[in-house]
């Protein structure tokens, strides 16, 4: 902080990334990547964009990578909008749904962007505390409120919520927006994408950093009625309407067509999950029920810091939050089988 920042600023507690180590001795299993490649095709797609092309802006629209979403999720293209990572379409959403004289409401363990964006954007949020169990405590989320943001599946619990439950969210607060991150949905939760026509104030957020594995390619989309997307592209349009580049564009439309290759890595990456949840709870950790691409983690013996640290002395990377509720927790990413057996071995090391 300094005397030439903005009063903005000055008060701003920023989200802190999951470590990207530059040396590649790390098992990485902190940031939710996806362990395998992305599509071929979409290899092949930024290749060929990667040319003369080059000189001139991107489509500010993303036709293309829009009609590659709306027909595989049975859409109009004017219910799609594509970003720069679904964490720009949050930071776009929260600016163009919710003011400042209205709380925002979201569980209080979940995404900590979204108690960034609140405060930066100074907007009034309540955090509302989770069940016993850690799952969602909806009908808190029911009451009065200037908007409500739910990640379904939730992070960094891992726990889903069925659709009908979504449904209520939506019917009890039907003069709001409702934004239902879905970075996690492929996992194995149920994507409210089909209930959009139902629902003017929904707006279901995706993204091809995990399931899709490019993250490094910073795309994600959002889907509701066409007068929400417009009020993010009002946001966007009063920033930088070029937010994805050609790369971008070319190869997330790709990686979307490419239906095969992404059922078979989504579910390599859950059956991983599924066995390692198995080893770690015969091994006396408990696991919490998950259908992302993480296990939430804990051990009744042994401090959430000592595993990190204990993890991190044998080459191992994985989430911890310094919070109350979740300080004896470790987040850990499904990486490959051969990632995750490593990964028990390393924690039975320290238990
Ligand atoms: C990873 C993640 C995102 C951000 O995804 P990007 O598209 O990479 O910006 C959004 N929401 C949740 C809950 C996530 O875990």
């Amino acid at each position: 902080m300094n005397q030439y920042w903005s009063r903005r600023i000055r008060d701003v507690v920023p989200y802190t990334p999951g470590e990207q180590p530059r040396d590649r001795k790390f098992i990485k299993l902190n940031t939710n990547e996806c362990p395998y490649p992305p599509s071929p095709k979409a290899l092949e797609a930024i290749q060929a964009a990667a040319g003369e092309g080059l000189r001139l802006y991107p489509d500010p629209e993303c036709l293309e990578l829009r009609a590659a979403i709306a027909r595989r999720e049975g859409l109009d293209i004017s219910q799609v909008f594509c970003g720069n990572g679904s964490d720009e379409i949050l930071a776009f959403a929260f600016q163009a749904f919710f003011d400042p004289e209205r709380e925002v409401v979201f569980p209080k363990i979940t995404y900590s962007f979204y108690p960034v964006y609140t405060d930066f954007f100074g907007l009034g949020r309540r955090e509302v505390p989770m069940n016993a169990d850690f799952s969602d405590p909806i009908d808190l989320l029911c009451g009065q409120n200037g908007g409500v943001v739910l990640a379904n599946p939730n992070a960094p619990t891992g726990i889903a919520v069925g659709l009908d439950t979504v449904e209520k969210l939506l019917t009890a607060n039907p003069d709001v927006v409702v934004i239902v991150d879905e970075a996690y949905i492929d996992f194995g939760g149920d994507s409210a994408v089909e209930l959009i026509g139902r629902y003017p104030n929904l707006l279901v957020v995706q993204t091809a950093s995990k399931s899709r594995a490019l993250a490094g390619l910073r795309v994600g989309w959002a889907m509701g009625d066409p007068e929400l997307i417009d009020g993010l592209r009002c946001v966007r349009d009063s920033i930088n309407s070029y937010t994805v580049d050609r790369l971008a564009q070319a190869g997330a439309a790709a990686a979307i067509e490419d239906e095969r290759y992404f059922q078979s890595i989504r579910r390599r990456v859950m059956d991983t999950r599924e066995h390692t949840e198995k080893v770690l709870k015969e091994k006396g950790f408990t696991v919490l029920p998950s259908q992302a691409n993480f296990l939430f983690v804990s051990h009744s013996e042994h401090s959430g810091k000592e595993l990190l640290d204990g993890l991190r002395a044998q080459g191992v990377l994985v989430r911890w939050w310094d919070k109350p509720e979740i300080k004896n927790w470790l987040r850990i990413s499904i990486g490959t089988d051969k990632d995750m057996k490593a990964l028990v071995k390393a924690l039975c090391e320290l238990i």
